[in-house]
């Protein structure tokens, strides 16, 4: 076998492609919005890890009740039986949420979580008699995690096409962004939201409502550059799915727990979904943990609806794990406390001021924020599309700063926690990336 110090000896399935063995990245210890590599070196954390560690890193509240609860009880199933904890979890944050999503279902992933919503959306039509509505929506430029539900409902076109198989009957609808319209938009973009959210209206002329069981969307997409719907654009949706008897589904896996500076995007657009998918900042990233909260008419239409429907067979060995439950409590904690949520709206406009700066850099093509996060283009080689992105996160992060690379976008997303003077730190060293890399 490999020495254990060799770095051939693992299967690392995010990274393990040839740039990271030509250029290993490692990181050895985190505290507040810092990481640091094994040699030492100190990153500043532009993404919150992977958009998920929204208090910042080793809080001192999440450790002692993950220790607390090891000591008490290590495991529980919640397989015909469960745990106190996890429903008082699930009462917390039916509290918190907008509108009747007042029920949960927990699991340990944003993958599993749109698994889930997935399955729960077609067994909610099946309950109430609608049994051909098996056809699922999702929007060109969405990211729903690795599961074959989320891959076939995703729309990053690798993702997506090569596996060879995928769920049967997905369609897509067009994606947010028009660039032409909206480049270096501050927030929303002002135009063609209404127009996007109507091809959804072709797209179940097409098919026929009848065939449709849910249409699902970031309400921000994410992991494929941040893009900001229109304006009107979810609200439009909204309608239109309630007009055809169709379910949407938010996956909030990142604009979920404060990124937008109020509790879930639902609130910040003011559109309730019938089902909303979270992970990442539930439990701040420590235990993993995804969640699907659901309105009261889903899960009264389960529960009220024929036996061989409501005997639904789903759930994960790890489904409300105690340990994330003890994680997700004391994040929510550590959010009330110090009014993380707040804190992201007070520090989003100086984030949009500090981004929209870069504008003028070499290169860059277009630069767009939301809340506390934000995406900027930059102008891609021809011959090696991906490169000059690829060349700037590395770039940033020689000189201490941790991004995120899609394609030829960079983007980020600090820890709600992070101080106005290093959301400087950050914008001057992508900045100075960018430039490099020009
Ligand atoms: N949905 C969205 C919107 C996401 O951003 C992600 C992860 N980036 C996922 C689902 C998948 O989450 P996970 O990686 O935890 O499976």
């Amino acid at each position: 076998a490999p020495a254990a110090n060799n770095l051939e000896a693992f299967f690392m399935p995010f990274t393990a492609n040839r740039q990271f063995k030509k250029n290993p990245r490692l990181l050895a210890r985190a505290k507040g919005v810092h990481y640091w590599t094994p040699e030492g070196r100190k990153v500043i954390d532009g993404t919150a890890g992977l958009w998920c560690v929204n208090a910042g890193h080793g809080r001192e509240e999440i450790k002692q009740a993950i220790a607390r609860q090891l000591e008490e009880m290590d495991y529980a199933p919640s397989f015909q039986m469960g745990h106190p904890k996890s429903f008082e979890l699930a009462a917390r944050h039916a509290a918190m949420l907008p509108g009747d999503l007042d029920h949960a279902f927990y699991c340990n992933s944003g993958s599993e979580a749109v698994d889930s919503a997935l399955k729960i959306a077609l067994a909610w039509q099946r309950a109430r008699g609608q049994g051909t509505r098996t056809r699922l929506i999702g929007r060109e430029r969405g990211y729903h995690g690795v599961g074959f539900g989320g891959i076939s409902v995703g729309g990053m076109v690798n993702n997506r096409k090569q596996w060879g198989v995928l769920l049967p009957g997905v369609d897509h609808m067009p994606h947010t962004h028009l660039p032409a319209k909206n480049a270096f938009s501050r927030g929303l973009p002002e135009h063609g939201g209404v127009e996007l959210a109507d091809e959804l209206e072709r797209i179940v002329a097409l098919h026929d409502a009848s065939t449709i069981a849910a249409v699902i969307v970031e309400p921000c997409a994410g992991s494929t550059g941040y893009l900001p719907p229109p304006k009107g654009y979810l609200q439009r949706l909204r309608q239109i799915c309630d007009k055809h008897g169709i379910l949407l589904i938010f996956d909030e896996v990142i604009t979920g727990f404060g990124r937008l500076g109020t509790g879930f995007a639902a609130d910040f657009f003011n559109v309730i979904p019938d089902l909303m998918t979270v992970a990442k900042g539930i439990s701040n990233a420590t235990v993993p943990m995804g969640g699907v909260f659901v309105r009261k008419h889903i899960y009264d239409g389960l529960m009220n609806g024929p036996e061989n429907v409501v005997e639904l067979f789903h759930g994960y060995t790890y489904s409300a794990h105690p340990l994330a439950c003890a994680a997700a409590s004391a994040v929510l904690d550590i959010y009330k406390d110090e009014g993380l949520f707040q804190r992201s709206a007070e520090l989003s406009k100086y984030w949009e001021d500090g981004m929209h700066s870069l504008k003028g850099l070499p290169g860059v093509t277009d630069i767009r924020n939301l809340g506390l996060a934000g995406g900027i283009d930059m102008e891609g080689r021809k011959d090696a599309p991906g490169a000059r992105g690829y060349d700037t996160f590395v770039k940033a992060f020689e000189l201490g700063l941790m991004v995120r690379q899609a394609a030829d976008t960079i983007a980020m997303s600090p820890p709600l926690v992070i101080e106005k003077n290093q959301i400087d730190e950050i914008i001057d060293l992508a900045g100075k990336a960018i430039k490099a890399t020009a």
